[in-house]
């Protein structure tokens, strides 16, 4: 009975470190993201897709040894946490990407709107949300280009840079597409199950998920469907910036690695 335990055990965290995935996604070509958690402070370990990722100019994590974090968002829908979320924000002056659906921007323009006018970054997470890695070029290019239409229509971002891949899916060719579109893909170092809204833990759940794994350097996932989320958002700032972390934005990241060190000035 012990052993079965065990084994029911390895078998849960292997999903849970394999976020978001939790079912394994390599049937059309596509890789779905995922990487092993660690209790060092570290960078997780992402195996062979770091090779992949670096030949396409798409990031996880900063590796740079900075102590710094970046606050990034997926909004697919709005749960009535944004609100909050930026006020957090605002209060602690932290910047943050938002990756957007079109379902979003169409139902929330005056969110989108506020996340504009705050300075965060509005990323692209694709119009209708499909799984990129089994459509066609041109389709991508549309789901892409609607949203980013749909952004500038409510707000006053006009360019949108970064991709968050929906469901985290990806593959050499959704890579190599979406830099052909002008567009980075921002994939994540930190991440745990929060979207799940009819089971939300509490505060404290969403503040340790993200504590017990911060380290130099992560790109955080956050929903902000998760009521946990956004309890503990204020909480886990406080805790980063006395622990020494500070918050940037992804143009910080993508800009620094485009210039020369010495003209970066670090
Ligand atoms: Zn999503």
């Amino acid at each position: 009975m012990r052993k079965y335990i065990a084994v029911a055990m390895t078998f849960t965290l292997f999903f849970l470190a394999f976020l978001p995935s939790g079912s394994v996604t390599h049937a059309a070509g596509g890789y779905g993201w995922g990487f092993k958690k660690n209790d060092d402070h570290e960078i997780p370990d992402v195996g062979q897709y770091k090779e992949i990722l670096d030949k396409y100019g798409a990031y996880y994590a900063d590796h740079s040894g900075e102590k710094v974090v970046y606050l990034t968002f997926d909004n697919g829908y709005e749960e009535g946490y944004t609100d909050d979320i930026l006020d957090v924000l605002k209060e602690h002056d932290v910047p943050a990407a938002f990756f957007l659906t079109g379902h979003y921007v169409k139902s929330e323009p005056e969110l989108v709107e506020r996340m504009a006018d705050e300075g965060h970054i509005i990323g692209n997470h694709s119009y209708h949300h499909p799984d990129l890695t089994i459509v066609k070029k041109e389709k991508m290019k549309e789901e892409l280009e609607s949203l980013e239409n749909a952004v500038a229509e409510v707000s006053d971002q006009e360019e949108i840079k970064y991709l968050r891949p929906p469901r985290g899916m990806f593959s050499e060719k959704t890579l190599k597409w979406a830099r052909e579109l002008g567009y980075t893909h921002i994939f994540w170092s930190s991440a745990f199950v929060d979207w799940e809204t009819s089971e939300q833990k509490g505060w404290r759940y969403a503040y340790e998920n993200i504590m017990d794994n911060i380290h130099p350097g992560a790109i955080i996932l956050l929903h902000t469907v998760s009521s946990d989320n956004a309890k503990a958002l204020d909480k886990m700032i406080t805790e980063m910036r006395k622990q020494g972390y500070q918050f940037k934005s992804l143009d910080h990241l993508v800009m620094k690695n485009k210039l020369p060190r010495p003209i970066y000035g670090y």
